[in-house]
């Protein structure tokens, strides 16, 4: 690492006060004197003693960050600068927007962008393991797989382990006996070169045009939010590739942010095929030891091309020149606990303060996106048909009023009839239903008891794949009991409605010679197992894919020309005001699955209302009047993108302080004519993980000052220290 230049940077006397923004939310910012021949600057990162501990803190400009004044003479001095480039200019603003319209602590928000302690380490090495070419003494199953694993590879051994299925001594064992070596690896290895030119592909009329616009904004190196809008099949995805083709010329770095990692690899092997490398990936999941060599590479400035989910959004680039959010209108870009900031508008802004082309692309753009760029402020680029000459697929819906299913079960005739011929003519199948699980409400047979969470305001889930009752909102699990709890009725549980493994045995029922793959965050919970199912379904190793709002998006599988849509009327049922945004999305995307090779797909929506202004734009192909539509109404109620919404929630573990406490927040509320505060009330989930909860929703006309006013209305409270209130700017969840 160069050494640092401190504030003799802009000719300035070096600096001997510092103030730091430190990663504890309850205090503030703290004052040091900088020692004697130590260089800091704002964004440098720095240990620093607090009491008798020693914590890590970033150099702030004094002027932007109020803070009591200390004395000179009252400062403790710096430990030390941390190795690693101090945070640029624009990304310490970026951190203050982030932390101001989210209302979020500084803290909060500066900790997203130092995401790997082990980064702030010096130079490091791990010791991984290779075959030697020896055989161990006595061969057994556990010391085949373990040399099997990863084809011979080196790893660690935790990672071997882990491959192989087999214990850490077992992996000991082998190396004691010198039939595995140990090789020391630099954790800051550079990646593999990604290279501009490495195939690149012809681009049809359209997707050069667009990719030709793209391009110029990435080399005038200016901020231009684009709304990429192509159909599903379009190939956005070859089009913004252009983009990072003209970022990589540059020598610049590109950031591609993903809503789900299950999508990342199918990207990655797009990416490899274009570029000749593999990006270097970002999520939660990532080793330390992966983690620490990505954000020193993203640093550096070395990681040419970084693909993740939103997290990876703060992480301090050296040299950003490109952003694109894909799937750009998915609400898992919406973070919902600790800084409850929105990726793709932070995005947004990120591009704005670093002068770059941010890329949103969607095939079903979120109605705020479209609305930004009716009125100007991003550039809409449209990709109308599918690549390659594929026909859009053919939509029907199925009345089940009138064509119901058999008794106890959910696929209607019409739609097990297309998926015969599916089988018979080797083509695949795909059902969605957005619930996992086998059912989501268990009963008992005699006493009607309701299986519910201990947690939660929530119905255990039945999973029969992992014999297992769950909570979705907290994670609890128990395995099924043998007898109601309630009534002691041996055996009793009845399932209540379909999951996609309910459906799944449906299909196993009706077409017993069908390949059924389940497809849901449950079945495909690691990089790996999403892989192999890509792999299978691309081989044509499967026949029916039963899945969640998981397979609705990124999957091109040509041999798949038949979706069904179990229960479209699902997300509309007691939705909030996205609720028929939402199903549109969901169904438009999962619809996108079908047809997208050289034989034409065909979608059947099931549902009991197939008037519903949604279904009917669904299935007449009517995207434009649908969207308007919609916009009328959120016009009308003074709904995002027209207003503005803030949701303020109160929790803690005692319900009456849960309550009292929301109480009092409601009667400070402050009476403002462009503001409109309702609450509180308990919210629907009214206990979650253990915390009792009410909610109150503000909506303000777009000019209004809501987080002034959060700020100036909860600032003058205290409360009990178990009660906890977060504010949410632009909500997206209401539960
Ligand atoms: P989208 O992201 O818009 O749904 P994709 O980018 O996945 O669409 O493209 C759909 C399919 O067409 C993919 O299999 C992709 O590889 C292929 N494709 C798109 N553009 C090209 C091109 N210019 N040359 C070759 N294949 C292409
Ligand atoms: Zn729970």
């Amino acid at each position: 690492m160069p050494p640092h230049h401190g504030g003799a940077h802009m000719g300035l006397s070096p600096m001997n006060r510092a103030r730091l923004v430190i990663f504890n939310a309850a205090l503030g910012p703290l004052d040091y004197r900088v020692p004697e021949g130590m260089a800091v600057e704002p964004g440098s990162v720095v240990v620093a003693p607090l009491g008798p501990r020693q914590i890590v803190g970033i150099v702030w400009e004094e002027e932007r960050l109020p803070a009591s004044a200390v004395p000179d003479s009252r400062l403790r001095p710096l430990i030390g600068v941390i190795p690693v480039p101090p945070l640029q200019a624009a990304l310490r603003r970026l951190i203050e927007w982030t932390a101001d319209y989210y209302c979020a602590p500084i803290a909060a928000v500066a900790r997203m962008v130092l995401a790997s302690g082990g980064a702030l380490r010096g130079p490091a090495t791990i010791t991984e393991y290779r075959l030697s070419g020896g055989a161990p003494e006595r061969m057994t199953p556990q010391r085949a797989a373990a040399i099997d694993a990863r084809g011979g590879e080196q790893a660690t051994i935790r990672e071997l382990a882990g491959i192989a299925g087999v214990s850490e001594g077992v992996l000991r064992g082998l190396v004691n006996q010198g039939v595995l070596e140990p090789v020391e690896v630099d954790c800051d290895r550079p990646y593999p070169r990604a290279g501009a030119d490495f195939a690149v592909p012809e681009l049809s009329e359209d997707q050069a045009q667009v990719a030709g616009r793209f391009v110029v904004a990435v080399e005038e190196r200016r901020f231009a939010p684009f709304l990429l809008d192509g159909v599903t099949g379009s190939g956005k995805t070859e089009a913004y590739f252009e983009a990072i083709a003209a970022s990589l010329r540059l020598g610049r770095q590109t950031l591609v942010l993903l809503p789900e990692i299950a999508l990342t690899e199918a990207f990655l092997r797009r990416f490899e095929d274009r570029f000749g490398a593999a990006p270097v990936v970002w999520h939660s999941s990532l080793k330390s030891t992966e983690r620490r060599r990505a954000w020193r590479a993203i640093a550096a400035g070395t990681a040419q091309v970084v693909v993740g989910a939103r997290s990876a959004l703060f992480l301090p680039y050296r040299n950003l020149g490109l952003i694109v959010v894909d799937e750009a209108h998915e609400i898992s870009f919406k973070q919902d606990e600790g800084v409850r900031y929105n990726a793709r508008d932070v995005a947004v802004m990120r591009a704005r303060f670093e002068s770059l082309p941010v890329i949103l692309a969607s095939a079903t753009p979120a109605l705020e996106s479209l609305q930004m760029a009716e009125s100007g402020v991003y550039e809409k680029v449209e990709l109308e048909s599918r690549f390659g000459g594929a026909e859009m697929p053919s939509i029907d819906t199925v009345n089940l009023t009138e064509e119901p299913p058999e008794r106890g079960r959910w696929l209607a005739p019409r739609l097990v009839e297309g998926m015969r011929e599916r089988l018979a003519r080797g083509e695949q199948s795909l059902l969605f239903l957005n619930r996992r699980g086998y059912a989501p409400l268990t009963l008992c047979r005699k006493c009607g008891y309701r299986f519910q969470c201990p947690n939660c305001t929530a119905w255990l889930v039945e999973h029969r794949l992992s014999r297992r009752l769950a909570c979705h909102h907290c994670g609890h699990e128990t395995a099924p009991p043998l007898a109601c709890p309630e009534c002691g009725e041996p055996d009793c549980m009845v399932a209540c409605g379909p999951g996609v493994e309910r459906i799944a045995d449906e299909v196993a029922a009706i077409m017993p010679e069908a390949r059924i793959a389940v497809a849901t965050s449950d079945t495909l919970n690691s990089p790996e197992k999403a892989a192999e199912f890509v792999a299978m379904a691309e081989e044509g190793a499967i026949d029916v894919i039963v899945g969640t709002q998981l397979v609705t998006k990124g999957f091109h599988f040509p041999e798949l020309t038949l979706v069904g849509v179990v229960d479209a009327d699902l997300g509309l049922e007691g939705g909030d005001l996205r609720a028929a945004e939402r199903t549109y999305q969901q169904v438009a995307q999962v619809a996108g699955r079908a047809g997208r090779g050289a034989k034409p797909g065909e979608v059947l929506i099931q549902t009991r209302h197939p008037e519903a202004p949604v279904i009917a734009a669904l299935a007449g192909g009517d995207r434009d009047a649908f969207y308007a539509a919609e916009t009328e109404a959120r016009r009308h109620a003074g709904a995002p993108p027209f207003g503005r919404w803030a949701a303020i929630i109160v929790s803690s573990e005692d319900e009456a302080e849960a309550r009292e406490a929301a109480n009092r927040i409601g009667a400070t509320r402050p009476v403002l004519p462009d503001v409109a505060i309702l609450g509180p009330a308990p919210a629907p989930l009214s206990l979650l993980r253990g915390r009792y909860r009410y909610r109150l929703l503000i909506n303000a006309r777009r000019s209004a000052q809501v987080q002034d006013v959060i700020r100036e209305w909860l600032g003058a409270l205290t409360f009990p220290s178990g009660v906890r209130v977060s504010i949410d700017i632009d909500p997206y969840s209401f539960v």
